[in-house]
């Protein structure tokens, strides 16, 4: 018996990454839609986030983080699962997440790990593969959530992102099993649409005017049509409840009055109502700006509170601390809020590793990493294997310090969700270190960029001359990476094409 026991413990413990004997814990905070121009460690001339940036100070940052396919319910299977949209049936933000698949957190209770999740999961089925479990109902409110649980609803008041704080710690203070190690994914709303800010930081940055970033005037020249006829510019397409002209309607009395006190959303419209052209546009983008940004506020200042927390129990030295996002964000680059495309600010994500005694402090790195790789590094910290089927690769070499000879020299993506929210037309391509070719496959329309040349993506090169031996070489890998990963032509039917409308010029 006792032999039995000692045996059984011998291949916990030999499966497992150690720090002085004992195996390492993950903290996993993630975001959504949470742009790295937002983040001081990225070099943000637009905010600080001192907390975040505690994180780089102590550990290592991604300057080429990207994803697979920029939306918010894709990235997150591909995150759970380890592949690429098309093998993890979640295309779009639409379709329900097939639980009952493979996942990393299912591998890690099998590795001995207690998991849990708690915030944004986004996934339409409950999930599974989680010792705990308490998220938000699909997107989720800002303030006062009804929170799903294994148990079933629990109505909670106050703002969201300090709610999935308390809840996190919570868990990790008074309800885990202290003798197992834990990998809790703590998940953020925030900074999604419609930006609100909670009850703190609801007038910060009123007096200054937030820098207007290089692209945001573009009028899409030199490229195909689909960057012209999206559904996101901040001049045509944000709503009366983006630009807080009408309070959120679930919010206490005393949190209503706090938010009219700071808003005053009828003296607002009346004063937008004074102001056209680009006077309008300068309102909105400092509006929608300012916003985003105080959502970003709440976030780094719980985060503290989660680093504080490892700091006092002592269990910051063995506990591995990730912070990410589910994609990037356009903060006004090229006129744009929301996601979706292969150009660079949405198609990057944030990413920053701490690693006591591996990382180390201060560090950045430049190699091509995706989130298809998430699941095989999360396998690989906690010392299990990776299932042969798993698409990415452990970015744990990286970690330490040491790049594998054959690490990737392309990234796959593909965006498919069109017909849909924003109009954004489906797309695949391949990105290099240097260059990125994209496929509208829909209007077999291709665009080619020189990231040296030019960073803010406003020239495509295909067809010009002295750019075909590159496109040719290319072409052959972005074959080749679609070989390598499987993916089907998408045939699906454009079933239902939204008239777009004529973006309307300060409306
Ligand atoms: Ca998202």
């Amino acid at each position: 018996m006792l032999k039995n026991i000692f045996t059984k413990w011998l291949i916990f413990v030999s499966a497992c990454s150690f720090i002085d004997g004992k195996p390492l814990n993950v903290l996993f905070i993630f975001t959504d839609d949470h742009a790295y121009q937002a983040i001081s460690a990225y070099g943000s001339n637009r905010n600080k986030t001192p907390n975040i940036d505690r994180i780089a100070q102590d550990g290592m940052l991604f300057n080429r983080a990207f994803v697979t396919n920029s939306i918010c319910a894709p990235s997150r299977a591909v995150i759970l699962t380890g592949k690429h949209s098309h093998l993890n049936g979640q295309l779009t933000n639409g379709q329900r997440f097939d639980g009952e698949q493979q996942t990393f957190p299912k591998l890690l209770q099998k590795q001995g790990y207690q998991t849990a999740i708690i915030g944004k999961w986004h996934l339409k089925s409950d999930p599974t593969g989680f010792d705990f479990w308490q998220v938000l109902q699909g997107q989720g409110p800002y303030y006062n959530p009804p929170m799903n649980t294994a148990q079933g609803v629990q109505k909670i008041t106050g703002y969201t992102t300090d709610v999935i704080t308390d809840i996190t710690l919570d868990w990790l203070k008074n309800d885990r099993d202290k003798d197992k190690p834990f990998f809790v994914m703590s998940q953020h709303k925030a900074p999604h649409r419609n930006w609100q800010p909670g009850p703190k930081y609801l007038t910060k940055y009123n007096d200054i005017n937030i820098p207007e970033p290089e692209t945001l005037r573009d009028e899409y020249k030199n490229r195909l049509e689909p960057a012209s006829t999206q559904a996101m510019s901040i001049d045509g397409h944000l709503s009366v409840n983006d630009l807080k002209l009408k309070a959120p309607g679930n919010l206490t009395p005393e949190q209503k009055a706090r938010w009219d006190a700071a808003y005053n959303p009828k003296n607002e419209a009346f004063e937008k109502a004074k102001l056209e052209g680009d006077a309008l546009f300068k309102w909105k983008y400092q509006r929608y700006v300012k916003d985003y940004l105080r959502c970003i506020d709440s976030v780094d200042e719980n985060i503290g509170r989660m680093l504080d927390y490892l700091d006092e129990s002592g269990l910051a030295k063995d506990t591995v601390v990730i912070y990410s996002s589910d994609q990037g964000w356009y903060l006004g680059e090229h006129g744009w809020y929301d996601k979706r495309w292969m150009y660079e600010e949405s198609f990057r994500t944030p990413l920053i590793v701490r690693w006591p005694g591996v990382t180390k402090p201060g560090t950045q790195n430049t190699d091509l990493v995706q989130n298809l790789d998430y699941a095989q590094t999360f396998l690989d910290i906690c010392g299990a294997k990776s299932p042969k089927d798993m698409q990415g690769a452990s970015i744990v070499p990286l970690l330490q310090g040491a790049k594998p000879k054959n690490w990737r020299k392309s990234l796959y993506y593909q965006y498919y969700e069109f017909p849909g929210a924003h109009s954004v037309r489906r797309h695949y391509g391949v990105r290099t270190d240097r260059y990125k070719l994209i496929h509208f496959y829909m209007l077999d329309g291709w665009e080619l960029y020189d990231l040296e040349e030019d960073p803010n993506e406003l020239y495509s090169l295909y067809g010009k001359p002295g750019y075909e031996k590159v496109t040719a070489k290319l072409k052959t890998e972005l074959n080749r990476l679609r070989n390598q990963y499987k993916v089907p032509e998408d045939t699906r039917p454009l079933t239902k094409v939204p008239r777009v409308k004529k973006k309307k010029k300060s409306g």
